[in-house]
């Protein structure tokens, strides 16, 4: 078995399944071409495949001649709300909807590993659990595959996954041992006073002059109640008040953020804060608070001792490999690494000389496809079989 040199053979096909990919893109939740196709490839292999878990999900289960662990390799399938503007002759074919993060390119790589394990089932030790997840844009596609199937990470040993990044140029691969994205949850802040004459604001209470308020407040929570070495955010993203109005004061206000943190500790303790703060002051005010909140996935966190395993084949694939920076956005792989060890690494893409360097979800994005593929694949397939053995 020579996975360099197989999956070197199959970089055409690599490169013409993500260009299809890209030319017919589909929202999280709706990726029923892109899941049919993967479902008939891993069935046309010889896998036991498991359609439609979590609406557009797929498990295929590859086990080899002989005994070891069962990795899961996890690939996210979906697209984006953009209108694409690259004009490339694999554009998207569908307006408004685009592949504009690299999806297209995981489920590729994924699919292609898929291929060359088969080939060699008898020489791979252990089970090979290929997880095609929909939704990660929208965060929630892992969340609905392990809700319907509750035992989807009973017998997985170890957890590997990657994302294609365009901030780096083909050739650099990064990873970084425990936490490398953040927890990412949201909420949506009501303020109801009470509506009146702009002119008589005594006879009203203004949601207006509360909501900015805790806005304000809301920044001391991170700039006076947090670590200064812990890191978090809180941002109000969103303000809505009033109907344009300037003789009116509304009777509510909305206001809509999130909360990003790398710790559980912090990120309970900064929750609490922020619906306390919500309560209180708007109640000091006569006004009242209230706050949905949308609990988002868990920080990535990559096990230290399989992530110098993962070190050791990058080095060995691709001659060295960087520590990657710690983000504070956010990745539903979390959802499966936070119950099962495992590795997340990110694989440089760009390309400056043909202006593939875009970042991601610009509406000009796209990638090397043709180097950053079996480089990618050949990373993800001998991390996967490194796994294997553990
Ligand atoms: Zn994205
Ligand atoms: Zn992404």
């Amino acid at each position: 078995m020579n996975i360099k040199l197989e999956l070197e053979a199959l970089q055409p096909s690599m490169v013409a399944m993500r260009r299809d990919f890209h030319s017919h893109p589909e929202l999280g939740f709706q990726e029923f071409r892109t899941s049919k196709i993967l479902g008939d490839h891993l069935e046309q292999l010889g896998f036991e495949v498991e359609r439609n878990v979590g609406i557009t999900g797929i498990i295929g289960y590859l086990r080899g001649g002989k005994p070891g662990k069962t990795v899961m390799i996890r690939a996210d399938i979906d697209a984006l709300p953009i209108f694409e503007t690259t004009g490339a002759s694999y554009a998207s074919s569908t307006p408004g909807v685009m592949h504009a993060c690299g999806h297209d390119g995981h489920a590729t790589i994924a699919a292609h590993v898929a291929t060359v394990f088969a080939k060699n089932r008898n020489e791979l030790s252990g089970t090979f659990k290929f997880v095609f997840q929909p939704a990660e844009e929208v965060v929630g596609g892992a969340s609905a595959m392990l809700e319907q199937k509750t035992d989807l990470m009973d017998d997985v040993d170890a957890v590997v996954g990657l994302h294609l990044w365009n901030d780096k140029p083909v050739g650099w691969v990064g990873v970084r041992a425990g936490a490398v994205m953040a927890a990412a949850d949201s909420f949506t802040i009501t303020i109801k006073g009470k509506g009146g004459h702009a002119a008589s604001p005594h006879q009203a209470i203004d949601p207006v002059v509360v909501a900015a308020h805790l806005i304000t407040a809301l920044q001391t929570l991170v700039s006076r109640e947090t670590n200064p070495t812990n890191t978090a955010v809180v941002t109000i993203a969103s303000l809505k008040a009033g109907e344009g109005a300037s003789n009116i004061i509304p009777e509510s206000a909305e206001l809509r953020g999130t909360l990003r943190t790398f710790e559980s500790e912090l990120r309970s303790r900064l929750t609490d804060r922020i619906k306390e703060m919500t309560v209180t002051l708007s109640s000091a005010f006569g006004a009242t608070g209230s706050i949905d909140w949308v609990d988002g996935p868990p920080p990535v966190v990559n096990d230290s001792s399989l992530t110098s395993l993962f070190e050791q084949v990058a080095r060995d694939v691709n001659g060295s490999v960087s520590t990657a920076d710690q983000t504070m956005g956010g990745e539903d792989v979390a959802e499966f690494l936070a119950r099962k060890p495992g590795v997340f690494f990110f694989v440089g893409s760009n390309d400056a000389a043909t202006g593939r360097d875009k970042a991601h979800h610009h509406p000009g994005f796209d990638f090397d496809d043709e180097r950053a593929l079996p480089l990618a694949a050949e990373l993800l397939a001998k991390t996967a079989l490194e796994f294997s053995k553990i």
